[in-house]
C-alpha cells in the first residue's frame, strides 16, 4: 500500500514590481464606495465619492493559492497588494485592515514599489508603524491587526505571504470605530505621523 501523499504541482509565478501576479488564482478589488466608515473624516470621503464616483478602483489584491488544498495548514498564499495614493482630509489612503481569523498566523510584507506604512495594533492596545520602501519588509507576528497605508504619491505595492488557513476578520476594526491610530500628513512632501483616532472605542475580541 502506498504511503505517498497527494501533492499539488509547483506553479511558476511572475510578480510585477508595479503589482500583479501572472499565474494568479484570484483578484480581490475594492472601490471608493466600499470604504464607508473607514476614514475618520467621513465628509472628506463623501466629497471624494461625489467628485470621483463610487466605482473608482482604489486597491486590489492578486494572490496565488493551491486550489486543491492538499498541503494542509502549512500551505502558503502568496500575492501582491496594490494601494493607490490618496488623501481623505489629512489621512492617507488605507486598506480596510484585518486580524487573521486564526489570530496566531503571521505574514510577510515586502515592499516592491512606492512608499507606505504597515500600521500594526494588538487587541490590548499596542500600536506600531513600520515604514516600507522598496526592499524593506516586515515580518508581522501573529496576533497583530494590520493595514497598509500609502504615504506617497505613487501606487504602494507589497508582496505578501501567509498561511493558507489564516483567514481575515474585518469586523474587528469596524466594530472598534476604526484602528487606534491614524496615519496622517505631517507638513510638506511625503512626511507622515501617527495621531490618535478619536472614534476608536477599543477592540472587542469575538
Ligand atoms: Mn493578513
Amino acid at each position: 500500500m502506498s504511503t505517498h501523499p497527494v501533492v499539488d504541482l509547483p506553479v511558476p509565478l511572475l510578480i510585477s514590481p508595479e503589482g500583479g501576479i501572472e499565474g494568479r488564482s484570484r483578484r480581490y478589488e475594492k472601490f471608493l464606495g466600499d470604504m464607508a466608515g473607514v476614514y475618520h473624516d467621513e465628509a472628506a470621503w463623501q466629497a471624494s465619492v461625489a467628485a470621483r464616483g463610487a466605482d473608482e478602483l482604489i486597491y486590489w489584491v492578486d494572490d496565488h493559492r493551491y486550489q486543491d488544498g492538499v498541503d494542509g495548514p502549512g500551505a502558503l498564499i502568496i500575492g501582491t497588494s496594490t494601494l493607490l495614493p490618496g488623501r481623505y482630509g489629512s489621512e492617507f489612503a488605507v486598506t480596510r485592515g484585518h486580524l487573521h481569523a486564526i489570530a496566531d498566523r503571521a505574514e510577510l510584507y515586502y515592499c516592491l514599489s512606492g512608499r507606505g506604512v504597515m500600521l500594526l495594533e494588538t487587541i490590548d492596545g499596542q500600536s506600531e508603524a513600520v515604514e516600507l520602501t522598496p526592499g524593506k519588509a516586515v515580518n508581522v507576528p501573529g496576533h497583530w491587526i494590520h493595514r497598509s497605508v500609502n504615504t506617497g504619491d505613487e501606487p504602494f505595492v507589497t508582496l505578501f505571504c501567509y498561511a493558507a488557513d489564516a483567514g481575515q476578520d474585518y469586523a474587528l476594526i469596524a466594530d472598534a470605530g476604526g484602528m487606534k491610530s491614524l496615519v496622517v500628513a505631517d507638513g510638506d512632501g511625503d512626511g507622515w505621523k501617527l495621531t490618535p483616532n478619536p472614534d476608536h472605542t477599543g477592540y472587542r475580541p469575538s
